[in-house]
């Protein structure tokens, strides 16, 4: 199993960074051993300073797939969950800057927070009208809304497929909205798909 990830699928969240709007999306992967163990308290690692969170919708791929039409990516996939893209920004700001890759700030161990549970796609009416969010110690610190996606889902489905072939149970991390902010030692996660808690996590 892998992670997908996709950077600066949300305008307000690359002007956040100083990112300049890509004319493709920008893909990253996590390996499996940077999932989170569920009720597993996150413990920061020690090769950082500042790490971040960034909420995520989450999509399960539900079968082999390469070179998916999205016209048809709907195949691929029956469940939406939640997570956080656990991020060490200091350190990826100083790869950047470099231009090496970002898996040591990116795709650490413990660094992909996921729902246990996923959701039916059928219990959405649409999938770009969903809203999530993530409170921090009951605050809420991002909302997201998939109508703002730069790419949506079945576009994503169909671009990452061209370059990973896609296996059942791979998933796909569909960018985070603005708000991004430091975690802390003590915090509390909370994250929120509608009016549904799907996940809670507490920093170490
Ligand atoms: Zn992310």
């Amino acid at each position: 199993m892998k992670i997908i990830c996709v950077g600066r699928n949300y305008a307000k969240h690359i002007s956040e960074l100083q990112n300049e709007k890509p004319a493709e999306p920008v893909l990253f992967i996590k390996p499996d051993s940077a999932v989170l163990p569920n009720r597993n308290p996150l413990v920061l690692p020690d090769f950082a300073q500042e790490f971040h969170y960034e909420v995520e919708l989450v999509v399960k791929i539900n079968k082999l797939g390469k070179y998916i039409d999205p016209q048809f990516a709907y195949r691929y996939y029956d469940e939406i969950g939640l997570g956080i893209d656990v991020t060490a920004r200091d350190l990826q700001s100083q790869l950047k800057s470099k231009g090496l890759p970002w898996e040591k700030a990116k795709a650490f161990d413990n660094s992909a927070v996921i729902s246990r549970e996923f959701l039916p796609k059928t219990a959405f009416r649409d999938l770009q009208d969903i809203r999530f969010s993530l409170q921090k110690n009951c605050a809420t610190v991002q909302e997201g809304h998939t109508a703002d996606m730069l790419w949506q889902i079945d576009e994503l489905i169909g671009y990452i497929s061209r370059f990973f072939t896609l296996k059942k149970g791979d998933l796909i991390f569909t960018g985070t909205p603005a708000g991004v902010g430091k975690m802390q030692i003590n915090d509390v996660f909370t994250g929120y798909i509608e009016d549904k808690e799907m996940f809670r996590v507490k920093v170490k």
